[in-house]
């Protein structure tokens, strides 16, 4: 399917490799984009209806085209390589497979941006990536893709890989730009947002790795080209990270609209072991989760936002009739609260007391005021936290009693999960 499509040339024998990725047509866009005057890039991206892939699905062209022009700062590039959300590991084998790929796409956007400098932040876990990127930096800096003067078209551009350490918050653009600038990682207040006043208070772009990865393809090929996929508004193809039980987990790329129960019994082979499909998560652990009724939509922002969702990182976990609704909170809500900076008090107050009900939940059966009481606290929490994290740690809380009540009330009655009970856990 679209793996054949858009990065074919991940699908090439160690493209990582400069001579490979340059004797497959890699780096052919830059003779064409750099000699394009920026508006004139960012147009083109414009219309070509690309969507920040990170998880917010905002223009990736509009985005670009508020860097202000009437300033004398420098502005900078910054690549969100801190994929964290759990469910999602695309951008990690972005660039492990083809890292200059995403060299490429960054050197077109600080052209486009006029940024002569670009970091990667890149997770700190992911120790091969970072070796791997910062290998392929190397390599074009020897060619003569980076650096001054880049292939004759006299544009310079500098790139740089910056390894996190750790924090799932670094996934939020400003936390990450106070990690790269050496001081705690903790979100800023916005506005002004990072276009205008980023890194070291300079215009700033922050995109993420699979969308800077389309932008040499885009340049290649065309705005109509990318549109030839998906729908008016969810243009182009999707790399989903599919997890969980299904019996072929794995980073599918797909055109947009591509139904969600062909991506789940096609490309993932179905779930395992003959179960019945019980309920998917279909952007990452920050959106809410689905029953699997409402399952047969197309996999794109519109259809998914209708049904309930979100896209949101394309990190989609299935989950099979086994599984345990109250379980899946108490996880997801321990993830939360475990990666809460705690800045602010709806958050790091909410996450630790949703927390310790379902547990009583999960492990006692805690009493059955204590349903509603958790929908109280997600009410308290919802828009009132400092940043995303707060407001979407409560979804698997609230989707899940939405969708599932019965289940926290048979854990009450029951005194605690059965199925934990039977497993001895
Ligand atoms: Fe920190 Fe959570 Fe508040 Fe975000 S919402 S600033 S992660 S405490």
């Amino acid at each position: 399917m679209a793996n054949e499509i858009v990065f074919s040339r991940n699908h090439i024998d160690n493209v990582k490799d400069l001579d490979v990725y340059v004797g497959n047509g890699g780096y052919s866009s830059l003779q064409k984009g750099l000699t394009m005057a920026p508006d004139e890039l960012i147009e083109l991206v414009k219309a070509s209806g690309l969507r920040g892939r990170g998880g917010a699905g905002f223009p990736t062209g509009m985005k670009w085209s508020f860097v202000p022009k009437d300033t004398s700062k420098p502005h900078y590039l910054v690549c969100n390589a801190d994929e964290s959300e759990p469910g999602t590991f695309k951008d990690r084998q972005l660039m492990e497979v083809n890292p200059h790929q995403l060299l490429e796409g960054m050197i077109l956007a600080c052209h486009a941006i006029g940024a002569k400098t670009g970091f990667i932040y890149i997770r700190g876990e992911f120790v091969g990536p970072i070796q791997i990127v910062s290998r392929a930096i190397e390599q074009a800096y020897a060619r003569g893709y980076l650096g001054k003067n880049i292939q004759g078209t006299g544009v310079d551009v500098d790139l740089a890989v910056h390894p996190g350490a750790g924090a799932y918050i670094w996934g939020e653009e400003s936390a990450l730009l106070n990690s790269l600038e050496g001081q705690r990682g903790l979100p800023r207040l916005k506005p002004p947002f990072p276009a205008v006043s980023g890194l070291y208070a300079s215009p700033t772009i922050i995109n993420n790795v699979e969308t800077l990865a389309n932008i040499s393809h885009i340049v290649n090929n065309g705005a109509d080209w990318f549109k030839q996929w998906g729908t008016e508004r969810s243009a182009g193809t999707k790399v989903v990270s599919i997890s969980g039980h299904v019996n072929r987990p794995g980073n599918y790329e797909v055109p947009l609209a591509t139904p969600m129960m062909t991506l789940i019994n096609e490309f993932a082979g179905g779930v395992r072991d003959g179960h019945k499909l019980k309920a998917v998560i279909p952007g990452g652990s920050s959106v809410p989760i689905l029953p699997a009724e409402k399952c047969d939509i197309n996999y794109d922002y519109e259809s998914i936002q209708a049904a309930g969702s979100m896209l949101g990182s394309a990190g989609m976990i299935v989950m099979d009739e086994t599984t345990c609704m109250v379980g899946v909170a108490r996880n997801l809500v321990h993830f939360y609260r475990h990666e809460s900076c705690g800045k602010c008090t709806p958050c790091r107050e909410g996450t630790d007391w949703m927390f310790k009900i379902l547990n009583e939940l999960e492990l006692t059966g805690g009493q059955m005021d204590d349903i509603d009481l958790l929908l109280d606290i997600t009410d308290n929490m919802d828009g009132k936290c400092f940043c995303p994290l707060g407001d979407t740690s409560i979804m698997s809380v609230v989707s899940g009693i939405e969708h599932w009540r019965h289940e926290f009330e048979e854990h009450v009655r029951n005194g605690g999960c059965q199925q934990r009970a039977q497993n001895g856990h």
